[in-house]
Parts: structure tokens; sequence; C-alpha cells
């Protein structure tokens, strides 16, 4: 069998590229050992956000009371929740496989690797391809403790047979903190431990901390500054031992540590392909071209941005260059994101930080109660913030954590992109009332950051 182009992992990455390939007349195969749609469909963002949604139930029955409903509420029914994910799940990653069917591209059940740059042996076959794209994904890392193999992972998460009682999830990243949010909300003790001061290195200071006070707010037991050193199993309970030398009794540890590349197995020194030592990512041009360069790598794999998003992009923009009439390649820059905390948070842009590293900065920020807790009098604030050039008046970045963060950036990640300045906010009428339309009422500079770095 030879292919024009075979693409290694059905995630989104993979299944966007050869789609559109096959669409524009290539002859396709795709092969996926796991499960089509890769990390994001079937253990990953969409998962995780009907269990975010589970997890807000709770909440909101209880407010719900305070604007005169007469619901009664009690604990959650785990197996419940787990049934509707995996049939909804399921029902979606039959659409990406199927999607491929109707595209006319071949599909592989099984595990392929190299056997020589132009060679892939998938399924016991021996298949020969013009170009080839790896977009293998990555998987969870966990730290190397003792005991570490008495902890989950979010791959395990999604299907524990019964939710745990108490939990202690270590890492202040994406997964940890969703969820933590998760499994508080659903009524379990939750304790995060964390290595910084504040959960989500890399984010906007003030978001960070605005999230660490609403973790504490819904009930979440915060240890920055911590690492685990240790986990013991006594009698089914864990004893997890901390960098500060206290010792938490849990029923669950889950490690949310980082995620590393899919390359094992893939015999990528056949192809004469090198990873990087660190974490064994693939490097690429900006073209998403190996050191061997009709193999190509998109996704997780190459370890740049690891968001879906960014994946399809690449590989719809992959397949268009290779195969359709304009070839382009894809922008990182402004890629906005959203950590799916309760309430969550989205981001696109400069944080304050890097903007005053970079010149002058004029800082508009809002905290303020959002109008539905203004009746429930649950303890959540909604922040804010536009980070503007002093210089030009272009919006460097915009940061929000509160309820609808992610559904309301999008849209500023557009003008954005297009490059609006604090003028064209500030001449957009507002819809009212909603929280959104606080970005385009910040009137007030709170600070203005990095003079001295632009005099210099
Ligand atoms: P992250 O890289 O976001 O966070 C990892 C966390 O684990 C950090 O707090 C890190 O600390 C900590 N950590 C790493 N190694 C150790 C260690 N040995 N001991 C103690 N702590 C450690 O990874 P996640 O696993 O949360 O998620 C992986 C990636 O998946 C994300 O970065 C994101 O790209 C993607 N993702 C995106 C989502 C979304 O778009 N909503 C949702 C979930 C995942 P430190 O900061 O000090 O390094």
């Amino acid at each position: 069998m030879h292919f024009d182009l075979f693409v290694i992992g059905g995630g989104s990455g993979g299944v966007r590229c050869a789609r559109i390939a096959a669409a524009h007349g290539a002859k396709v195969g795709i092969a996926e050992h796991r499960h089509w749609g890769g990390t994001c469909v079937n253990i990953g963002c969409v998962p995780k956000k009907f269990m975010v949604f589970a997890a807000e139930y709770g909440a909101n029955a209880i407010d719900a009371k305070t604007y005169g409903w007469d619901i009664s509420t009690g604990p959650h029914h785990w197996p419940t929740l787990i049934e509707a994910k995996n049939q909804e799940v399921a029902r979606l990653s039959g659409i990406y496989s199927r999607l491929l069917d109707q595209n006319g591209a071949t599909t592989f059940n099984a595990h392929a690797h190299f056997l020589d740059p132009h060679t892939i042996e998938v399924g016991g076959q021996r298949i020969t391809a013009e170009k080839i794209v790896i977009a293998t994904g990555g998987h969870p890392e966990t730290p190397d403790i003792p005991g570490a193999d008495l902890a989950i992972v979010s791959d395990d998460a999604f299907f524990l047979k019964e939710m745990p009682r108490r939990i202690v999830i270590i890492g202040g990243g994406y997964i940890g903190v969703e969820f933590a949010g998760i499994f508080s909300g659903l009524g379990a003790e939750t304790h995060l431990i964390y290595r910084q001061p504040l959960p989500l290195r890399g984010f906007d200071e003030d978001l960070r901390l605005s999230l660490a006070e609403s973790l504490t707010a819904n009930g979440i037991k915060l240890h920055p500054d911590t690492v685990p050193k240790s986990i013991k199993d006594e009698n089914g309970e864990k004893h997890l031992a901390l960098s500060d030398l206290t010792i938490l009794e849990t029923d669950l540890v889950f490690f949310a540590t980082g995620r590393a590349p899919n390359v094992k197995n893939l015999n990528l020194a056949a192809a004469g392909l090198e990873k990087t030592a660190r974490n064994g990512a693939i490097p690429i041009n900006d073209q998403l071209q190996t050191a061997i360069p009709h193999i190509y790598a998109i996704g997780d794999v190459t370890d740049r941005l690891n968001l879906t998003p960014v994946a399809t992009a690449e590989g719809h923009a992959l397949a268009d260059s290779l195969f359709g009439p304009n070839p382009r390649t894809i922008s990182l820059k402004n890629v906005p994101t959203a950590v799916f905390s309760i309430p969550p948070i989205a981001t696109v842009g400069l944080t304050e930080a890097e903007a005053a590293k970079n010149g002058g900065a004029k800082i508009f920020l809002t905290k303020f109660t959002p109008m539905r807790h203004a009746i429930t009098g649950r303890p959540r604030k909604t922040l804010m913030k536009l980070i503007v050039d002093a210089a030009t008046d272009t919006i460097l970045g915009a940061h929000m954590h509160g309820e609808d963060a992610p559904e309301i950036l999008q849209g500023l990640a557009i003008a954005i992109q297009s490059g609006a300045t604090k003028a064209d906010f500030d001449r957009t009428i507002g819809i009212h009332p909603t929280a959104a339309e606080e970005f385009v009422t910040l009137r007030t500079q709170t600070r203005l950051v990095g003079m001295e770095e632009a005099a210099e």
C-alpha cells in the first residue's frame, strides 16, 4: 500500500490533517491504536468539561434556593455522571473515525512505527508514504518518588469506579486546578499541592492570586511551596508525605505534574529522526517539518503550545499547504487559552510582567461581585484586566477570572489578534447588564508599568 500522506495518531491534530488532505484529493492513511479523537475527546478537554458542569450543578442547586426554588440537594451519584460522559464521548469518538471514512481516508486501528524514512509498519502491514505526519500527542508524567505507582493520573480520573471521599492533587497547572474544582465541587475533601507560591505558573499574577482566593473560597485546601516526598498504602488509605514534613491521609493521590510527548515505540531512529533530550519532543520548523523534510510533526508531540486548537490549526494548515491551493503557516502569537477552574480563567496576549519587560504598559483592572451572586451571597469575585501598550494604545493582553471567562475572551482574542487599541474598546458600546461590558467600560488606569525599562 502506498499513500500520498500517512498520519500516525488519530487525535485532534492528526484527524484534522488526514481529513483535510483527503478532501483535497490526496490518498491518505491514518493509524490510531487507542481511541479516535485522542486525548481531548476521550480523556481530556471534552470529558473534563462534562465533569466541570457536574461539579457546578451542586453549587447552582444550593444557590437556586436564594432565587426562590424549592430544591433539595443530596450527595452526587458518580456512576450516573461517568455513564453519561462515556456515552457522549463514544458518540464523539465515532464521529471522528466516520469523518475520516467519509472523506476517503484509510483508517488503521493499530500502532504504527517506522521501518525507514518512507516505510511504516502498522498492524502487521508494511505501507509506504510520500509524506508522513507524526501526531502522537502526549501522556501524563509523574515524579519519581517512592510509592508513585499508588497514585492515579488524569487518564484514570475519568474512569474511577467511585468518587473518592478525600483526594490530594499534586500539580498547580491546568489539570491540577481543573480537577481540584471538579472533585471539590462533587463533594470530596480536596487538597491541592504545588511547588510555587501560587498555582498556574506563567499566567498573569493577578489571575493567579484571584484563583488561589477562589480555590480557598470553594473549600479546597491549598499547600503552596510544597512537593510530595513519598506515598504509602496503609490498609487502603494513602499516606502522602510532603516536603513540609506533614503527612496527608487520603483515599486517592492524583498526579497532575505535566505531560510528555508520545515518542516511545515509534522507532524514530529508523526514520533518521532525533528527539529533544529534555522530554523527547520532536523539533520542527515553521513549516512543521522535522529534520527529515518529508516527515512533519504537529500537536503535543512537538511540545510547543500543548492545546487542542493549536494541534487542529497545525493539522489543517499542513494539509492545505501540502495538498491544497494555498500553502500557509499558523501564528502562535496571541493564542487564547482557558483553565476550566470554578469559576474559569481565560487569557490572551501578554501578562503584566511580560508587558513590563517589553516597554511601558497601562494596566486597567477591575474586580467585582458578579450580579448573580449579589443575591446568592456566594463569595465569588470576577477579575478583568487589560494590558495596553503605553506608546501605541494597542491592547497587548486581556485576562479574566470569573464566570463565562472563556466565552468572553474568545471574542476579545479576535479583536486583539486584529490589533485593536484601547480607544477601539472605549468606543464599543457594552451589552447591559453583563460582566463582559466591563471590558469596554474600563476607564480608570490602575497603574503604569515598565516605564523604566522603556526609557533605557
Ligand atoms: P502543567 O505543565 O500545566 O502543570 C504541571 C504542574 O505540575 C505545575 O504546577 C508544575 O510545577 C508541577 N510539577 C511538575 N513536575 C513536578 C514535580 N516533579 N513535583 C511537583 N510538581 C511538579 O501540566 P498539566 O499536567 O496540568 O497539563 C499538561 C498540559 O496539558 C498543560 O500545560 C496544557 O498545555 C494542557 N492542558 C490544557 C487544558 C486546557 O486548555 N484547559 C486542560 C488540561 C491540560 P511548576 O509550575 O513549578 O513547573
